[in-house]
């Protein structure tokens, strides 16, 4: 063997690895990347992202032909949910995305690696080499290969509770969660966060009586607060019963039930009895067994792995990419990062937009938001103005169904310059995107405002709200 046969191997082959992968042999780098999972995609595309969205499409469907026809002038018996069948498109779509890549593998020449990659020994060329297990560890067996460069996208896995232990059948993370064999009677979901809404909602619009037990005053901590308050009501219209400040203690399986414990801000004990217990209170990153101390790879008190603007560790020729650094645990921003890390590594300068990354609950209707929020303009004492328009007068919206939520911008007070945005709406995740980018470009309210937005759209609400910052809003 000589010390490097590849250029680069990247471990972990989610959005952030597989995407650093394939831009790394674009640029002519020799590539291999290590995943000890059987399918390519990593969390997002195999129990994270695609999964949920397809539960999440499926399921508003079923909740659609339920409750929201007949305004339509349409009558519909009541639907019937054949749930495995669900299960099984899910799982054609999955397998259907991950066998892709696969083929993107096989197209730009990167060997594939089957295992558990760790990082190993630094050669005094300079290379490293990189040791592979068979998944499990059992056979003990290692596969031994030479590159210049590692790259660490291994990403992160759902934290527990103390006091709770999954037991992956009545207790489950948000794995779990995708494929209860039966709509749960009473699901108990701990954490009001992106995972807890989400799947709350499939389960909810499927027919199960949902519990969320949120610590903090408010949902979606992180989230513009009006943002998140406003979806915490349309939620709640939708049957997701809230109890904030609730810290949940204990987690207990009694047969086919589960008694979750939790106290509230006055230290009163209280216990909810359910079927399934969903615990969605985080995640973390996940650096197992990676040989990160013998490598002198530093990690945080979080335990994410320390890296520079250029995505370097502390140890030189290793790098590290998405959920298990700081920043946002988001596939785009992972993505952002696989792509700049593969062209440091060929040589080029990369720049990531880490003010412009769009995070987006898909909720119904989605909540979307990019740049500031308003509390953290408030904090900073920066001075803004803020144009807001509902979609309860757009055209588009009405004949869709869906005039509720809001538009709101957040520019600066004296110059202008577009700060954040946050939509709650139809299509918020869609809409988003166009502000992600006037936020990127440094544009202003009023350049927004200045752009033609197609009639009928529901873009005229980001159109007018831009309007509004300047108190010129047309239809308000
Ligand atoms: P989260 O951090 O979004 O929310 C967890 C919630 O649990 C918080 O509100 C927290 O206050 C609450 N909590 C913590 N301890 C508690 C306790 N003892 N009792 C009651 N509540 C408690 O975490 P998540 O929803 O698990 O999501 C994990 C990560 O995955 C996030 O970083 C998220 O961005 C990412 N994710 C993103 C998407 C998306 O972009 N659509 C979807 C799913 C997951």
């Amino acid at each position: 063997m000589t010390d490097a046969t590849y250029d680069v191997v990247v471990i972990g082959a989610g959005p952030g690895g597989y995407v650093a992968a394939i831009r790394a042999a674009q640029l002519g780098l020799r590539v291999a990347c290590v995943e000890k999972g059987p399918r390519l995609g990593g969390t997002c595309l195999n129990v994270g992202c695609i999964p949920s969205k397809v539960m999440l499409e499926s399921s508003e469907r079923f909740a659609e032909l339920k409750h929201g026809m007949l305004g339509h002038g349409i009558i519909v018996g009541p639907p019937t949910l054949d749930l495995a069948r669900l299960h099984q498109r899910r799982d054609q779509i999955v397998a259907q995305l991950t066998g892709g890549v696969d083929l993107l593998f096989k197209k730009n020449k990167i060997a594939r690696l089957v295992g558990h990659g760790r990082i190993g020994a630094r050669l005094p060329s300079g290379a490293w080499q990189v040791a592979i297990t068979d998944a499990s560890g059992a056979s003990g067996v290692e596969t031994i290969v030479g590159t210049q460069s590692i790259v660490i996208a291994t990403g992160s896995v759902p934290s527990s509770l103390r006091g709770v232990a999954f037991d992956h059948e009545r207790i489950v993370d948000s794995t779990g969660a995708l494929t209860f064999p039966k709509v749960p009677e009473h699901l108990v979901l701990i954490g009001a966060g992106v995972i807890g809404l989400e799947l709350g909602s499939v389960w909810a619009r499927l027919g199960a009586k949902v519990t969320v037990l949120e610590y903090l005053d408010r949902i979606l901590a992180g989230v513009d607060r009006e943002a998140a308050d406003e979806a915490q009501k349309v939620l709640a219209q939708q049957g997701l019963a809230f109890v904030l400040g609730a810290r949940v203690q204990s987690v207990t399986r009694r047969g086919d039930r589960v008694d979750v414990a939790w106290t509230d801000s006055e230290n009163k004990h209280h216990v909810v009895d359910g079927d399934y217990a969903l615990v969605a209170v985080g995640r973390r990153p996940y650096t197992d067994g990676l040989g990160l101390t013998e490598a002198n790879v530093a990690v945080d008190p979080r335990g994410r792995i320390v890296v520079t603007d250029e995505l370097q560790t502390t140890a030189p020729g290793v790098f590290a990419i998405g959920d298990c650094i700081r920043g946002p645990m988001l596939a785009h921003k992972a993505e952002a990062e696989g792509i700049a890390v593969a062209e440091i590594l060929a040589g080029e300068t990369a720049h990531i937009a880490y003010d412009a990354i769009p995070s987006i609950v898909y909720t119904h209707p989605e909540v979307a938001g990019v740049g500031k929020t308003e509390e953290e303009l408030i904090e900073s004492g920066t001075p803004y103005v803020k144009g807001r328009f509902k979609f309860a007068t757009n055209g588009r919206a009405l004949a869709l169904g869906e005039g509720t939520g809001f538009v709101k911008l957040l520019a600066h007070k004296d110059t202008d310059r577009l700060l954040g945005a946050h939509i709650l709406g139809p299509r918020a995740g869609d809409l988003i995107a166009e502000l992600a980018m006037a936020i990127n470009f440094g544009a202003s309210a009023e350049d927004v405002a200045r752009t033609c937005h197609a009639h009928p759209t529901l873009g005229e609400v980001v159109w007018e709200a831009a309007m509004d910052c300047a108190r010129r809003s047309l239809h308000k």
